[in-house]
């Protein structure tokens, strides 16, 4: 509504740090769906949350040439960013994104031209591949070439150990350094805006609520509703490829709080 919008524009203004939160709902536009939108992938099939457990993907082959197929097709290869990305390139640029933490694993925040330093990537990337056992990286790209060439379930080349994309799946422990500095962002911010998340995975959905106890406003942005809405100064609704350019695109007032 338009008392929403008002509060929501004056503190992002008035803001000097801001540290952002975003979700799948950021990519939805460029074509890549989410998980618990009304078409998201588990929405529709419940059973693909299986392929992100890490049990059964380290008990079940099937399990794992199931991802691989999975990854070779995943729709984040052939995206590109789109308005709800490029929106937070002028927030850096003015010096005030404190840290966009996300839960995404499509890489398109950076494409779109936000520096990687501000880029905290708490599920990782699916552009990069993880030995489950001696822990060494490599690239989603040179992985899928072995599966195109007749490896239905890559091993590690260094171990043998299983191999697996760069990203947390469920029963798989965040990067603690990568928690420590959301933590760090989300307690050292004026605003928090959470947009394109349901903010149900935690810990990512406890950042909002660590921002909050430290004293930040809150924004929402989301289609749909979300347990921190009641919490929050401004909850916008609507599309993120017109919500975050008309949200952002507000001018600043220099030094308005104190
Ligand atoms: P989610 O699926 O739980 O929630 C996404 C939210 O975005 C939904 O509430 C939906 O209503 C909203 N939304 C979708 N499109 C929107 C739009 N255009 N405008 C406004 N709102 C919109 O996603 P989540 O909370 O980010 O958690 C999903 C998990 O799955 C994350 O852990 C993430 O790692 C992973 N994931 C990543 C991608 C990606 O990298 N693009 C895609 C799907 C899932
Ligand atoms: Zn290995």
């Amino acid at each position: 509504d338009a008392a929403g919008w008002q509060r929501a524009c004056e503190l992002v203004a008035a803001a000097r740090r801001i540290t952002v939160l975003t979700g799948a709902g950021i990519s939805t536009g460029s074509g890549i769906p989410d998980f618990r939108g009304p078409n998201g992938v588990w929405t529709r099939d419940p059973q693909a949350q299986r392929l992100s457990d890490i049990d059964s993907y380290r008990a079940d082959p099937e399990v794992r040439r199931a991802a691989w197929r999975s990854r070779a097709q995943h729709p984040a290869w052939g995206a590109e960013p789109g308005p709800a990305h490029r929106a937070f390139i002028e927030l850096a640029d003015s010096g005030r994104l404190r840290a966009l933490l996300t839960q995404n694993i499509d890489e398109l925040h950076q494409r779109a031209g936000l520096d990687p330093e501000l880029v905290l990537e708490l599920h990782g990337s699916m552009f990069g591949t993880v030995c489950l056992d001696c822990g060494e990286g490599g690239t989603m790209r040179a992985a899928l070439r072995r599966v195109a060439e007749g490896e239905p379930d890559p091993s590690c080349e260094g171990c043998g150990g299983i191999l697996k994309s760069a990203t947390v799946s469920f029963g798989q422990a965040l990067d603690p350094e990568v928690v420590r500095s959301g933590q760090r962002a989300a307690m050292d911010c004026e605003l928090f805006l959470s947009a394109g998340t349901s903010l149900t995975v935690h810990p990512a959905a406890g950042f909002a609520e660590l921002a909050a106890r430290a004293g930040a406003d809150l924004i929402v942005c989301n289609a749909e509703p979300t347990p921190y809405d009641d919490r929050a100064a401004a909850v916008l609704r609507g599309n993120l490829d017109e919500v975050l350019p008309r949200l952002l695109a507000v001018p600043t007032v220099p030094n308005s709080r104190p």
